[in-house]
């Protein structure tokens, strides 16, 4: 049936096999509907590495490790900027390296990286953004927002012209704001209590640790 977003059973938790191409692949449901079968989003009670005590957690890679759940939401993360004539998509390590290249396949552009050099992120391995060059960042999950900030500030320094930030999950208690046109896919709030505050404690549910997941990745 052309022309209708249909589910294909085939592909399962939520991604809308896109039929017609202009219509939105995956929407916020769809994406918290995969974060939960894929097992990324995780109820419980975990400490952050802030410290803070949280009921629940989303395990991105849980998500990134299936090409076909990440291209249909880099797919439509790219169309909400298709009209911005992007030539060039950033993220930065290590999750945005797999979203911009995904969102850049979509859009026709360069997909490159920041990681993290000295005390700050950079542009490495001749990686390069001309002056005037439109540039989309990418992130997969924001919290605090201080890695799509200093990819930001990446691009600025490099002369490209920002058209956005494109985010899988924003996990921000009062959504990103970056100061410059922001989509993200999936609004998660992020709920923390401090130790002597945090209810699951006082039910003396186990307190866990996502463990190297949190410790090992930059973003
Ligand atoms: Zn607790």
């Amino acid at each position: 049936m052309p022309g209708i977003d249909q589910r294909d059973p085939a592909v399962g938790a939520g991604v809308k096999k896109e039929q017609g191409g202009s219509r939105s692949v995956m929407e916020a449901s769809d994406l918290l509907t995969i974060l939960k079968e894929t097992g990324a989003y995780l109820n419980g009670h975990f400490l952050l590495t802030s410290g803070l005590h949280s009921n629940a957690y989303v395990e991105k890679f849980r998500v990134l490790e299936r090409p076909e759940y990440t291209e249909a939401a880099c797919r439509e993360l790219a169309r909400r900027f298709s009209d911005q004539g992007v030539t060039v998509v950033v993220g930065p390590t290590m999750g945005g390296v797999i979203l911009a290249y995904e969102v850049a396949r979509a859009l026709g552009a360069r997909a490159i990286f920041v990681e993290r050099e000295g005390s700050g992120r950079a542009l490495r391995r001749g990686f390069s953004i001309a002056k005037g060059e439109r540039a989309l960042v990418v992130e997969d999950v924001v919290t605090t927002g201080g890695s799509v900030r200093e990819v930001i500030q990446v691009v600025r320094e490099a002369g490209g012209d920002l058209v956005g930030v494109g985010v899988l999950i924003d996990r921000s208690a009062s959504g990103a704001d970056f100061g410059v046109r922001t989509e993200s896919l999936l609004r998660l709030p992020l709920v923390t209590y401090r130790p002597e505050e945090c209810p699951l404690c006082r039910e003396g549910v186990p307190l866990v640790r996502p463990g190297s997941v949190v410790r090992q990745h930059e973003s």
